[in-house]
């Protein structure tokens, strides 16, 4: 069966090329790598900021929402070691349809054009109503629709992910050793087992039905993750499947809450960037909607509550004007001030 044409360029810098490399047969050197290289970069970006970007203003007016994050629920049916989701006290909660639909209309309206249903901290396919949330992006004409999910539910649910109109998904797995998969994603055996049915059968049934969804598959490991990739499982009945395979083992520390000591094998927290002087990238490209209208900069990590970077909701004013208001300019022009962007680990200064 023809695979559908890919949703996004798949020619890899010679750089790219050989950083996957590094990091797939030597991970540690790789985090020692990295970590050095995301120091020079820390270097050179405060020059460049000093020289350029600082003469620019932090303020965003009028512009068009591009992404939006809706963030489902902040329920996990896991609990990984690299994932602050235990310490997170908010009430449980999903997010209603009206909800959803009176945010994905207003979105719609200004202009908006990709969708995600990742949560910040929890598992979209728990969402009893996920299915006719995608389905209505859809009817309204959304043709960039992505999920990110731990993929406990795919055994149940794989003929509907393909079936729904999801455009790309991306699988949060450890490795195929089951005990070492526990011991990440503190899960049972049993989960395991079912995860690697749920996955096959996903990934069969996507080609059959014409590959209508892009599949990656970002891998947590602890072990070195060129092993991981020699599983014979894998090499026979899902790699010829896949689109991508991701590889991570380097961690945000979630402002201190995830230590290296929290970590197994190859796993490393990343380095804080040190002299953050531009307002961080998340402050004008991630918004997030909560299950309750808040609306929401970032969605990388908490410091108390998920509540925190609220900049609005959207029973009171239109996300439109919730992105370019007062609030969030006033986020981004004293984002150095914010303690929690002060100690995290994945800021990114906006350039643009
Ligand atoms: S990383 Fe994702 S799957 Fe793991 S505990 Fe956190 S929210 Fe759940
Ligand atoms: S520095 Fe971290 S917490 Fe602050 S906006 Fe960026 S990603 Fe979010």
């Amino acid at each position: 069966m023809p695979k559908k044409e890919k949703l996004s360029c798949t020619r890899k810098s010679p750089y790219v090329v050989l950083g996957r490399f590094v990091q797939r047969n030597h991970p540690v050197i790789f985090s020692k790598l990295y970590n050095f290289l995301d120091a020079t970069k820390d270097f050179a970006v405060n020059i460049n900021y000093n020289i350029r970007i600082g003469k620019r203003s932090p303020i965003r007016k009028g512009k068009v929402l591009d992404t939006l994050t809706f963030s489902l629920t902040n329920v996990c049916n896991a609990s990984c070691i690299f994932c602050p989701y235990e310490l997170l006290h908010d009430k449980k909660e999903f997010m209603k349809f009206p909800v959803f639909k009176k945010a994905l209309d207003q979105f719609i309206e200004q202009g908006g054009k990709h969708v995600s249903f990742t949560p910040i901290f929890g598992e979209a396919l728990l969402d009893n109503d996920l299915f006719n949330k995608i389905n209505y992006c859809k009817k309204k004409g959304v043709n960039d629709i992505f999920l990110f999910t731990n993929g406990i539910l795919l055994n149940k649910n794989y003929k509907q992910i393909v079936d729904s109109g999801l455009d790309k998904l991306i699988i949060s797995f450890s490795e195929f050793d089951s005990k070492k998969y526990c011991e990440v994603y503190r899960v049972t055996q049993k989960v395991h087992k079912e995860l690697i049915e749920g996955l096959e059968k996903l990934l069969k049934y996507n080609e059959k039905k014409g590959h209508k969804v892009h599949i990656t598959l970002a891998l947590r490991p602890s072990s070195v993750p060129k092993n991981v990739m020699k599983n014979s499982f894998f090499v026979n009945n899902l790699k010829k499947y896949l689109d991508d395979v991701a590889v991570m083992t380097i961690f945000n520390s979630h402002n201190g809450k995830i230590k290296q000591e929290n970590l197994k094998g190859v796993m490393r927290i990343k380095r804080p960037f040190r002299n953050k002087n531009y307002p961080c990238v998340m402050l004008y490209e991630m918004v997030t909607l909560l299950p309750n209208g808040d609306v929401k900069l970032c969605g990388c990590t908490f410091h108390k509550t998920l509540n925190e970077f609220v900049i609005g909701n959207i029973n009171d004013q239109d996300i439109f004007n919730i992105y370019n208001g007062d609030k969030a300019n006033n986020l981004r022009k004293n984002f150095k001030n914010n303690p929690l962007c002060k100690k995290c680990t994945i800021y990114k200064p906006y350039r643009k």
